[in-house]
């Protein structure tokens, strides 16, 4: 089993060596370790953000492990040279089309919640966002519109090929949750919705002990708010799932503790490769302090263990530990605490060690 870990800027690197103390904590055999610049530390030493080294590095791997990229140094850079492009680069080229973000009020973390305390306990959902497709990666452009200004447009398009595999991403994730899932779609005006609809009601076909349920997205905008108890699986598109796994993730609380996949169709010998990275980036104001929240990361590896090295075991003892830190344990400064990245990271391994 490999992984290709790649720590990019600020904060990801501290976020990721306190993840892999975990994994070492964890002692599993016939695994390795291949570490590769990604970013602003990248452009840094080889001129590029995603240098084709670390490209074959992460393609020769199970999974990667992603710390943060985004460095103000390099911001009046070229677009295409920007830290950033790293992570869109590897998307692209790794074939990442599922991302799923999952979110969960951990108890006792309920006041970090923009929601009442009550609202913010109940949540419990998974959002898995098409990476690759949508208006996002339609033709775009600018033409002279009818009154003879500039208009800019961008052109939206699903397949039914694309659509059909990241619905099934959702169901199987459904079925290992609570048996729920929520397509959401605007339907009601956009024919890319439409066939998004017809196809996502085909696939349920396969899955008969998984509820489907359709939602237009500007209801599940205001039930994520209003109700987000009801959701288990939501799956959507790419734009609709950039702002909702935004929304969802807010609904939680601190940035610090939300982990992200993103899956590709290659199969590994023990699951599914896919890059495992904190939703949170590079935090360049708290960066070098040893004060960044390093639970994402390590809540990141756990799901690099479920999806991509089929270690559900280990997933689940790294989840619980960190459920008992949150719970009676040191707090980061993010959570009104003062411990270190370190500490919370020995904190997460004391946990592990005990039985649970
Ligand atoms: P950010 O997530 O880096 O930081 C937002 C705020 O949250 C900051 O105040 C930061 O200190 C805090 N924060 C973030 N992670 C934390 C943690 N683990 N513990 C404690 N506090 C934490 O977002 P930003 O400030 O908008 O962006 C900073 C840089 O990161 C930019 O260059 C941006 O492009 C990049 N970025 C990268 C990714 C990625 O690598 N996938 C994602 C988002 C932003």
């Amino acid at each position: 089993m490999k992984i290709a870990v790649l720590p990019g800027d600020g904060i990801g690197p501290e976020v990721t060596r306190a993840a892999l103390c975990v994994l070492d904590a964890l002692s599993l055999p016939g695994l390795t370790l291949h570490e590769g610049d990604v970013g602003g530390a990248a452009y840094r030493r080889h001129g590029h953000p995603l240098p084709a080294e670390t490209l074959e590095i992460a393609r020769a791997a199970d999974a990667v492990l992603f710390g943060a990229v985004g460095d103000p140094e390099f911001d009046t850079l070229p677009r295409a040279l920007r830290p950033e492009q790293a992570i869109l680069g590897l998307r692209r080229e790794l074939g990442l089309f599922a991302n799923l973000r999952p979110a969960s009020g951990w108890p006792g973390l309920e006041e970090l919640s923009p929601l009442r305390p009550e609202l913010a306990r109940g949540i419990d959902l998974l959002v898995v966002r098409e990476l690759t497709g949508d208006v996002y990666f339609g033709a775009k452009g600018e033409r002279a519109g009818p009154d003879g200004k500039r208009q800019g447009w961008d052109e939206m398009a699903y397949g039914e090929a694309e659509v059909r595999r990241i619905a099934h991403i959702a169901f199987r994730a459904a079925q290992a949750r609570r048996g729920h899932v929520t397509s959401v779609d605007k339907a009601n005006v956009l024919e890319t919705s439409r066939i998004w609809r017809e196809t996502a009601i085909d696939v349920a076909r396969d899955y008969p002990e998984v509820a489907l349920a359709h939602m237009y997205v500007d209801n599940a905008a205001m039930q994520l708010v209003r109700s987000p108890g009801q959701f288990d699986v939501i799956v959507t598109g790419n734009l609709f799932g950039d702002i909702l796994s935004d929304q969802a993730s807010a609904c939680v609380g601190s940035i610090g503790l939300l982990p992200s996949a993103s899956l590709g169709e290659r199969r590994t010998a023990h699951g599914t490769f896919g890059l495992y990275e904190p939703i949170h980036g590079s935090a360049p104001d708290i960066a070098g302090q040893d004060k960044a929240n390093p639970l994402a990361a390590i809540l990141s590896l756990a799901m690099l263990l479920r999806h991509s090295l089929g270690r559900d075991d280990e997933a689940g003892r790294i989840e619980r530990a960190v459920g008992r830190v949150l719970a009676s344990g040191p707090r980061g400064a993010d959570l009104g605490g003062s411990a270190s990245t370190d500490e919370l990271a020995q904190a997460v391994v004391q946990e592990l060690a005990k039985a649970d």
